[in-house]
């Protein structure tokens, strides 16, 4: 049985450098707020007409989630729980499996992504399972048994495979969820894909903090976060430099990986 339940959101990210100031070790990244792609294949039954319209499948389009304002900073949910301000986010009874394809990645690049796994681990409490090297690609994995989870994967593209990288898009992330037993829903899979024209060894080597945040950012998609307008988060809009979480991305980040278990 493939599954019928799963919902995806994906974020495209941004990456402009702006060129002509006075120094030129200036970056400055544009994030922009994109969800591009929400695949999903439902059950008729009732209890999926809210996500359907959560979605803007069905009959009547809901809106996003609401931004979280607290004195500490400001974070969104990627997605929310039915009728609940509560996100979705992964079993943190259970890692999180990861995979990273190797295919056109500049050099330098598995251990950014290792760091920054390492990074939203600490800062969600989730455990993340590094299950290796594979050759599947990004995104193309929607169909698994429902009840089961799949490894997220990690890889490099170009625009040619992902559209959504084209321009100065530096990656995409996302994750896909599917209702358990007791009807919360949880992250079962997800996936980034990050673009080979930004993360060339050469980048990698001047600016290694930023690239890094980059792939911070997608990973905290992943999990559950979503874009937010301030300018001092890492999941900002518009990013003028964040090499690290600002304080709402860790609130985000606590709540997402502080979850009752599946
Ligand atoms: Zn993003």
């Amino acid at each position: 049985m493939t599954s019928d339940r799963r919902l995806w959101t994906t974020c495209v990210d941004n990456n402009r450098r702006v060129r002509g100031l006075s120094f030129n070790t200036a970056i400055s990244i544009v994030v922009t707020a994109v969800i591009v792609t929400m695949v999903v294949l439902f059950l008729p039954s009732s209890p999926m007409e809210s996500v359907r319209r959560t979605l803007g499948l069905g009959s009547e389009r809901g809106l996003p989630a609401r931004p979280v304002e607290d004195p500490g900073g400001i974070f969104a949910f990627a997605m929310t729980q039915p009728g609940s301000a509560e996100p979705v986010g992964w079993d943190p009874c259970r890692p999180v499996r990861c995979r990273v394809n190797p295919a056109n990645g500049p050099d330098g690049g598995a251990d950014l992504i290792a760091r920054a796994v390492e990074r939203v681990s600490a800062a969600t409490g989730l455990t993340f399972e590094d299950e290796g090297a594979t050759d599947e690609r990004p995104f193309r994995a929607q169909f698994v048994p429902l009840g089961t989870d799949r490894p997220v994967v990690i890889g490099w593209g170009s625009p040619a495979e992902f559209p959504e990288l084209a321009g100065d898009i530096a990656g995409i992330g996302g994750g896909a969820a599917e209702e358990g037993v007791l009807g919360r829903r949880y992250y079962v899979t997800g996936a980034v894909a990050l673009d080979t024209d930004v993360f060339t060894t050469l980048e990698i080597a001047r600016r290694p903090q930023t690239m890094e945040a980059i792939v911070l950012h997608e990973l905290a998609h992943v999990v559950g976060l979503d874009h937010v307008n301030e300018p001092t988060e890492l999941m900002a809009n518009t990013n003028n430099g964040q090499i690290d979480f600002g304080p709402g991305d860790r609130e985000g980040l606590a709540r997402v990986g502080a979850l009752p278990c599946a």
